[in-house]
């Protein structure tokens, strides 16, 4: 699992630092999909990144599996993270973006890379997109690249934020499935960030709910919704008083 321990994270000087992430604690169990919630501002990002290495925390401690990997670099974390800007590298096809990653992160051989990515494509539905490029493709097939790029280095821990806010509402209902699925079958333990109140309801075994970098509330959906630990979270979330 993944243990976020009295983690804090300042930016700026000493005298006028806004406290981003302010001394949040959290235990994450193996293969479990975890939402995090919260007004713009309130943190949710600069936790993603700071699990991810992307960002260094001013204080406290990320634990990977038995790994403290507070001095790692991403690359050393075995996490893959998929952003709303998919972010994906305009020049290459589908299948060199998806082998990319592989190429620098495994010895896999390039007949294996290229097994691998198939069969991830075809499991995403994009096996007939491998020669197009993401100038050729529309905003939900960008998005399953990107998702299956991400994937197919068969990572640990699957960072997610707002992975879907780019697409409209037909897409991003499929897309939720299809990550729902995806995640369940690789087992992989996803950390899950949205504004949107339906993913925030539906998609995770247990809500984290941030204001101003404090954890609120981290509970099922169900018991945030119906039994919200404030006024914050009964207002954020719209629990019925
Ligand atoms: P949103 O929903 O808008 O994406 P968020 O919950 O992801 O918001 P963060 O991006 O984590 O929020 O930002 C938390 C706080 O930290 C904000 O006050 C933000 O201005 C500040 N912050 C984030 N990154 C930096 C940075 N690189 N330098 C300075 N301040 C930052
Ligand atoms: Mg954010």
């Amino acid at each position: 699992g993944i243990t976020i321990d009295n983690v804090t994270k300042r930016f700026g000087a000493e005298d006028n630092a806004v406290v981003a992430v302010d001394d949040v604690s959290l235990d994450i169990d193996d293969g479990e999909f975890v939402v995090f919630v919260g007004p713009s501002g309130s943190g949710k990002s600069t936790l993603l990144r700071m699990v991810a290495g992307l960002e260094q925390q001013s204080e406290g401690d990320v634990v990977i599996g038995d790994t403290v990997v507070n001095e790692l670099g991403p690359r050393a974390r075995d996490i893959a993270m998929v952003f709303q800007n998919y972010a994906l590298y305009p020049n290459m096809t589908v299948e060199e973006n998806m082998s990319f990653g592989l190429k620098m992160s495994t010895d896999m051989d390039d007949d294996e890379i290229a097994r691998t990515v198939t069969d991830t494509a075809e499991m995403m539905g994009i096996g007939n997109l491998l020669d197009d490029t993401p100038g050729e493709l529309s905003g939900g097939q960008q998005q399953r690249v990107a998702l299956g790029r991400s994937i197919v280095r068969d990572p640990n821990v699957f960072l997610m934020d707002e992975p879907l806010s780019n697409l409209d509402a037909k897409l991003r209902t499929e897309m939720r499935t299809e990550i729902n699925r995806l995640q369940q079958d690789l087992g992989v333990t996803t950390l899950y960030v949205t504004h949107d109140q339906t993913e925030a309801m539906t998609m995770g075994d247990r809500l984290v709910v941030l204001n101003y970098g404090e954890l609120q509330q981290v509970g099922t959906p169900l018991e945030c919704f119906y039994r919200p630990a404030n006024r914050f979270v009964a207002g954020f979330l719209g629990s019925p008083s």
